[in-house]
C-alpha cells in the first residue's frame, strides 16, 4: 500500500481499478515482480507482439498500393524482429535475472541490442536501431493499453491515472466510465480540474510521479475531498474507505435537497448562484441544481473538435440550445473565444507562443483574427433572439482593447441588420476582470460595460505570478492572498460605484470558505461548476450579510493568507456544527 498527497481538484471518494493512460514521451514504468509472475509477464509480451504483428499486417494491406517497395520491406523487417528467437530469449533471460516488469525489461533489452548494433559500425545496422525503437514503442503501446485508445473508448469503470491531459482528452473522455482522475500535473484551477468538477469526477492532481508507481489494474482509492490517493490499499484501509465513500454519497444526497431551495441569506438577501459550463450538454445539470442561469459558457470547447472549428451555423445551434434551455431561468453569459494560454488547441497558431500565459491569447487573438471572431460574434448575436443572452470578453487588459472589441461588436450588429437578421438589440455586454491592470482601472472600464465578472483563476495567476497549472508552486496559489483580496474588493466597489453588477466566475466563487468573504464584500453573483453549487448555497443560506461584512472588515486588516484562511475557517466552524466543508 502506498499513500500520496496532491491537490484536491474535484470532490468525491471513489475506489476502483487503475487505467494507466500514458503519452508516448512518458517514462516506461519500472517495478519489481515475483518469480511466479515471469510466465504471465512473458504472456503479456507475446500478446502485445501478436497485436503489433496484426497492426503491421493491417498497415501493409491498407497501404500496399501506395507504398514503395522499400517501405514495405521495412515493415517486413519489423515483423521479423518481433519473432527473432535471439531477441525473445534475451527478453526472457533478463526477466528472470532482473525480476522487473516486462515494459522495463523490453526497453532494457532493446538498449542492449542497440549497443551491439552500434558497435558493428555498419551504417545499415545503425539505421536498424530506429526500426527497433519503432517496434518497441508499438509493443509498449499495447502493453500499456495505448493501442489507438482514447479516453472516449473506455468501456468499463476505471480510474484514469496519467501524466497530464489535454483539454480535448478531458472533453471527449467517456464520463460514464471514468470514475476518478489522478494526475502527475495540474493545480486546482487547471482546465482538467475545472472539467473534472463540471463532470463531478473525483480528482486529485499535482502528484508529480504517480504514473511511475501505478499499474493498470491496481486497486486505487481517490479521495478528492482531501487530495489523497492510496494505491493497493490493505484490507483495513479498503474497509475504512468503503465506509467513507458510502457516507460521502449520503452527504451528496443530503446536499441535493438544497437544489429546490433558493439562495437567500438569513436576513433575506437574494444572491445569484450561477453555473459555469464548458459543453452545451451540461445545461441539463445546471437545471437540476436549480442555478440562476449560466454565468460563464466557456465557448472555446466548441473549437476543440478534431474536425476543426465550428461553423457559424454549428455555433449558432449550440448557443441557441443553451439559451433556450435557460430562458426564464437566469439566462446565459457566453464568453467569446479564450484560446491560447493554458487553453491550448493542438496545432493551432497560438501554440507556438514562447510564453503562452502572457502571449497571444483570448481577446488579443480574436482581435487579430477577425475572420474567426466574426463567425463567433454573428453566431452569438443570432442566438440572442432565443432568450436572455449576455456576451462577455475575456482577458481585457485596457481601454483600447475594450474599445476595439466593442467597435467590432457594433460592426457585426450593423452587418446583421443590413442582412435583415434578427438579434437582441439590447444585448448586455460585459468583460472578465482577470488581468491586474484591468482590476486597477476597473473604475474606468466600469463606465463602458454592463457588467463585470471577476476571473480569479487568471487574476491570481497574474497577481501573484504563479502559473495556475504548475504543481510545484501550487502552495502559492491562494485566494486569500491579501493582494488578491484587495484587488477583488476594489473591483466590486468600483463596479457598484458605477452602478453595474459584478459577478465572479473563477473557481474561488465555488469555494464555500471563500463564498462568505465574497458575500461580505458585496459580490452580486457567484458562478461555479454546478457540482459545487449546493455547498455554496448551504453557506449562503446559513449567514447574515452584516456578519459576513464584519468578517471582511477583520480579514482586510490581516497580512498573510495563512492567517486569513485560518481565521475564516475558524469563523465558519464556530458558527456551524453541521456545515459540510
Ligand atoms: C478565470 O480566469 O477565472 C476564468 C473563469 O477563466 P478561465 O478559467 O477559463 O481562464
Ligand atoms: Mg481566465
Amino acid at each position: 500500500m502506498k499513500k500520496f498527497k496532491g491537490v484536491s481538484a474535484s470532490a468525491g471518494i471513489v475506489i476502483g481499478k487503475v487505467f494507466l493512460y500514458l503519452d508516448d514521451n512518458l517514462k516506461v514504468p519500472k517495478y519489481r515482480i515475483n518469480p511466479e509472475d515471469i510466465d504471465s509477464e512473458m504472456e503479456r509480451f507475446h500478446l502485445a507482439t501478436k497485436k503489433v504483428e496484426n497492426d503491421l499486417k493491417q498497415i501493409q494491406t491498407h497501404a500496399n498500393s501506395q507504398m514503395v517497395e522499400e517501405e514495405s520491406r521495412f515493415l517486413d523487417s519489423h515483423m521479423l524482429m518481433l519473432s527473432d528467437p535471439e531477441f525473445i530469449n534475451q527478453i526472457e533471460s533478463n526477466l528472470k535475472g532482473f525480476l522487473r516488469n516486462i515494459e522495463w525489461i523490453l526497453l532494457m533489452t532493446v538498449k542492449q541490442f542497440i549497443g551491439t548494433l552500434k558497435k558493428a559500425e555498419s551504417p545499415y545496422l545503425v539505421e536498424r536501431t530506429v526500426d527497433l525503437y519503432d517496434v518497441t514503442q508499438r509493443i509498449h503501446r499495447h502493453l500499456m493499453f495505448r493501442e489507438k485508445i482514447s479516453l472516449a473508448d473506455i468501456d468499463k469503470e476505471v480510474i484514469v491515472v496519467t501524466h497530464n491531459l489535454m483539454p480535448s482528452d478531458t472533453a471527449t473522455m467517456n464520463r460514464q466510465m471514468v470514475k476518478g482522475l489522478v494526475l502527475n500535473a495540474g493545480g486546482k484551477t487547471s482546465h482538467t480540474a475545472i472539467l473534472a468538477r463540471a463532470f463531478g469526477i473525483a480528482s486529485v492532481l499535482g502528484l508529480t510521479n504517480i504514473t511511475d508507481e501505478a499499474r493498470s489494474g491496481d486497486t486505487i482509492i481517490v479521495d478528492g475531498n482531501l487530495g489523497t490517493v492510496i494505491l493497493n490499499p490493505d484490507n483495513e484501509t479498503l474497509i475504512e474507505y468503503e465506509e467513507r465513500a458510502r457516507k460521502w454519497l449520503l452527504h451528496e444526497k443530503q446536499l441535493s435537497k438544497l437544489d429546490k431551495l433558493s439562495s437567500v441569506t438569513l436576513d433575506g438577501r437574494r444572491i445569484l448562484l450561477r453555473a459555469n459550463i464548458e459543453m452545451p450538454e451540461e445545461a441539463d445539470q445546471v437545471l437540476v441544481h436549480g442555478a440562476d442561469g449560466i454565468g460563464l459558457f466557456r465557448s472555446e470547447f466548441l473549437f476543440l473538435k478534431p474536425s476543426g472549428f465550428s461553423s457559424e451555423d454549428d455555433q449558432y445551434v449550440a448557443y441557441s440550445d443553451v439559451v433556450r434551455k435557460m430562458k426564464d431561468k437566469g439566462g446565459v453569459t457566453i464568453r467569446t473565444l479564450d484560446v491560447g494560454g493554458d487553453k491550448i488547441i493542438p496545432d493551432f497558431e497560438t501554440s507556438d507562443d514562447k510564453n503562452p500565459l502572457l502571449g497571444w491569447r483570448a481577446i488579443r487573438f480574436c482581435l487579430a483574427r477577425k475572420d474567426i471572431f466574426k463567425v463567433q460574434m454573428r453566431a452569438i448575436l443570432r442566438a440572442s433572439v432565443h432568450g436572455d443572452l449576455r456576451i462577455m470578453f475575456p482577458m481585457i487588459s485596457g481601454v483600447e482593447e475594450l474599445e476595439d472589441a466593442l467597435e467590432f461588436l457594433d460592426e457585426t450588429r450593423k452587418e446583421l441588420k443590413n442582412e435583415g437578421i434578427l438579434f437582441d438589440e439590447n444585448i448586455r455586454v460585459g468583460i472578465m476582470i482577470e488581468v491586474p491592470s484591468a482590476a486597477i482601472i476597473s473604475d474606468i472600464l466600469a463606465k463602458k460595460v454592463d457588467f463585470f465578472s471577476i476571473g480569479t483563476n487568471d487574476l491570481i495567476q497574474y497577481t501573484v505570478a504563479v502559473d495556475r497549472g504548475n504543481e510545484n508552486i501550487a502552495y502559492l496559489y491562494k485566494y486569500f492572498h491579501p493582494g488578491v483580496l484587495r484587488l477583488i474588493k476594489m473591483v466590486i466597489d468600483n463596479a457598484h460605484d458605477a452602478g453595474i453588477p459584478v459577478a465572479m466566475c473563477g473557481e474561488m466563487a465555488g469555494d464555500p470558505l471563500a463564498s462568505v468573504v465574497l458575500l461580505g464584500m458585496g459580490l452580486d453573483a457567484f458562478s461555479m461548476s454546478s457540482s459545487v453549487l449546493p455547498s455554496v448555497k448551504e453557506i449562503i443560506r446559513s449567514v447574515r450579510v452584516d456578519e459576513a461584512e464584519e468578517l471582511v472588515a477583520e480579514v482586510m486588516k490581516m497580512s498573510s493568507f495563512q492567517k486569513i484562511e485560518d481565521y475564516v475557517s475558524g469563523w465558519i466552524n464556530e458558527r456551524f456544527d453541521n456545515i459540510s466543508i
